[in-house]
């Protein structure tokens, strides 16, 4: 599902000098790192930091292909971008490691990050603990619906979608997460962009249209089911073919015994009268 085309398309990341054995990070100015391996830096935090709450302090890169699906020669390959790590025979230490990969994707201090939408997606996000685990703090949560606003919700109070840039004024977020319907999207994004925010995760069934300098990155759960979905069911279908194969002989030789069995019995005739059912 991933679209790369608007998803940190202008991206620039700095780079890291790895000509030198020295780990130094020397920084390359507008080198660029792909997104998936951007994503992939992702995934190896998420697996860095269970292992440093396991109290884990060397991973190998084969450790890391078993936990994570991600080939160890793809994992080596990631980390050359940035410089040199771990070393041959001993693997990566963990807390090291967790701190530079924190530090290249520039999450190694607290991101105010703002939501909108208290619905039931936007509450159940609000309450989710990793985002403060990975330095992302939900610093305010907006809703449009007088019903809602003033309310608490978690350690927030649900503040008018009104006043977002007069608050965000102050609050400074860069990041928000929108979590409107897919009619309200736009709009709500418009008003973000004014507000100062320039990354949006975008919950929306909707493709967002952003000025330049303003990233979205889409989470569509329908779309990852439905793909899931798909595979289920193509299997299935071989599963069905297998047995229908495996059943041919044995239906054969039962097809006989039914013969003789429904000319023995009068067979009832289906009542076609009644109304088809509505799809
Ligand atoms: P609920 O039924 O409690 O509103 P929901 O998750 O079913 O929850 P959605 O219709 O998906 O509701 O809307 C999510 C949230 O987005 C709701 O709290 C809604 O009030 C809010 N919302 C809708 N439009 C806007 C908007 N233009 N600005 C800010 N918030 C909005």
């Amino acid at each position: 599902m991933e679209d790369e085309s608007h998803v940190l398309s202008r991206a620039t990341m700095p780079g890291f000098d790895h000509t030198n054995e020295v780990e130094t990070l020397t920084q390359v100015p507008n080198s660029r790192v792909p997104v998936p391996t951007l994503e992939r830096l992702a995934t190896y935090l998420r697996l860095l930091h269970d292992l440093d709450q396991a109290h884990i302090e060397t991973v190998s890169s084969s450790e890391v292909e078993r936990q994570t699906g991600i080939n160890a020669a793809q994992f080596r390959k990631d980390l050359s971008y940035f410089g040199e790590f771990g070393k041959p025979g001993v693997g990566y230490n963990v807390p090291e490691l967790r701190q530079r990969i924190t530090r290249i994707l520039k999450i190694d201090r607290p991101k105010p990050v703002i939501l909108i939408g208290a619905g039931n997606l936007g509450s159940a996000l609000v309450g989710y603990p990793g985002l403060k685990e990975h330095q992302f703090e939900l610093v305010a949560v907006f809703d449009n619906n007088y019903g809602k606003i003033g309310r608490p919700l978690w350690n927030l109070v649900i503040q008018d979608i009104a006043r977002l840039k007069e608050l965000n004024d102050s609050l400074k977020a860069r990041i928000a997460i929108l979590a409107v319907p897919a009619s309200a999207a736009q709009d709500v994004c418009e008003r973000l962009v004014d507000a100062g925010i320039r990354a949006i995760l975008n919950f929306a069934p909707v493709l967002l249209r952003v000025p330049e300098g303003v990233y979205v990155r889409n989470v569509s759960f329908i779309q990852e089911l439905a793909v899931l979905s798909y595979h289920l069911s193509e299997e299935e279908e071989r599963e069905r073919q297998q047995n229908g194969h495996n059943q041919a002989d044995m239906a054969e030789s039962h097809l006989t015994t039914l013969a003789a069995y429904a000319a023995a019995v009068e067979p009832e005739v289906p009542d076609r009268t009644e109304a088809p059912i509505e799809s």
